[in-house]
């Protein structure tokens, strides 16, 4: 995947490691076992109950890489934290059994790669769990380590203490290089695979026979560049195609584009007490077509088999959903 004008940067390394010596550096001393008391209803292995509680923290994904002479080694790992801003830290826990775990060591470099959406494969991969193979990862040389193409983000750290972390190492690594892309990340929860939820497809899932006869009791609206089109928190009674030109649909968080042919505002046309979720703005001149709520509900009347389709692009989206 490409990554339009990535913002790179390396990071200032100013701020020299000035902390406590670390604790618990030793890898054999076992503190007390204080024993793990399990909730209501979670009987059985308390290990298999501890790790699925654990499932719940939602994370990303990403590949640790590291470099052993001419050897590119690579790992998946979702239990990776940001640190520290001043000095740049970051932390990642490998298994003591990982042959990851061997090749880091205080003054080795490290890369953080996270991964993106469509790459599950890749993190299979790395977990060394791929089916049917066909995954070539490739990569590129940063600071003499290895890192993922393709990935959302990227940084390279160089490992400044390792602790103790019973069954797992903890390594803390003062980022030397960091860059970022757009896409959406690849999410890892309850021991699958995720997505951040994506915005609905409603309408534009009909056939054009289908949603031709909607259409056709819009009404054509011109705006000029910059002009607002829509604001969050204004009630979303309209469904609008875009004709001609380029709007920007802009949530917390998240910036999209839009062209002719897209719909906007697809689930609270079909809502009568939502409001809009987005602020949209025309990018320069742009043409809409607005259908309100009273004609396409006057559309369904009358082409009750757009309705029907409808009804299974709904039932579809909640599937995808539950
Ligand atoms: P191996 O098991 O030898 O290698 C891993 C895989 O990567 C192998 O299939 C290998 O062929 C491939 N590979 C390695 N280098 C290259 C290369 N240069 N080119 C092509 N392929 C290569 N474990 C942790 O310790 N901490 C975690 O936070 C963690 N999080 C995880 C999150 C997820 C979502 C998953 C699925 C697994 C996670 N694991 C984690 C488990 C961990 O990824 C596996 O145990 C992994 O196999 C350990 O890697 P290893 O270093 O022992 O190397």
């Amino acid at each position: 995947m490409e990554h339009p004008g990535p913002e790179e940067f390396e990071v200032a390394i100013s701020h020299a490691i000035a902390a406590p010596e670390a604790f618990g550096a030793s890898f054999d001393e076992l503190p007390a076992s204080e024993g793990l008391e399990l909730g209501e209803g979670l009987a059985g292995d308390p290990a298999l109950a501890f790790r699925r509680t654990l499932g719940m923290f939602a994370t990303g994904v990403t590949i640790i890489t590291t470099r052993a002479g001419e050897q590119v080694h690579g790992m998946t790992a979702n239990a990776f934290m940001s640190v520290s801003l001043r000095p740049p830290l970051v932390l990642v826990s490998i298994d003591r059994r990982a042959r990851m775990c061997n090749l880091l060591h205080e003054g080795t470099r490290f890369g953080v790669n996270v991964l993106e959406a469509g790459q599950a494969a890749l993190s299979d991969h790395f977990a060394g769990r791929a089916r049917g193979g066909g995954v070539e990862p490739r990569f590129e040389l940063v600071r003499d380590t290895p890192l993922v193409e393709g990935a959302l983000a990227h940084l390279v750290a160089r490992v400044v203490r390792s602790y103790w972390g019973g069954d797992h190492s903890l390594f803390l690594g003062q980022v030397e290089y960091a860059r970022y892309g757009e896409g959406e990340p690849l999410l890892f929860h309850g021991g699958r695979y995720e997505r951040l939820g994506r915005d609905p497809r409603v309408f534009s899932a009909l056939s054009r026979e289908l949603l031709e006869p909607i259409l056709a009791l819009g009404e054509e609206r011109a705006y000029a560049g910059g002009e607002a089109i829509m604001r969050i928190g204004e009630p979303g009674g309209e469904l609008l195609l875009v004709l001609e030109g380029t709007v920007r649909v802009e949530r917390p968080g998240r910036s999209v584009l839009l062209g002719p042919g897209e719909l906007i505002g697809e689930i609270e046309v079909l809502d009568p007490e939502a409001r809009r979720i987005a602020d949209v703005h025309a990018e320069g001149p742009v043409r809409c077509l607005a259908v309100t709520r009273e004609q396409l509900l006057a559309a369904l009347r009358a082409h009750p088999r757009a309705a029907i389709a409808l009804v299974e692009v709904l039932a579809s989206r909640f599937r995808e959903t539950a």
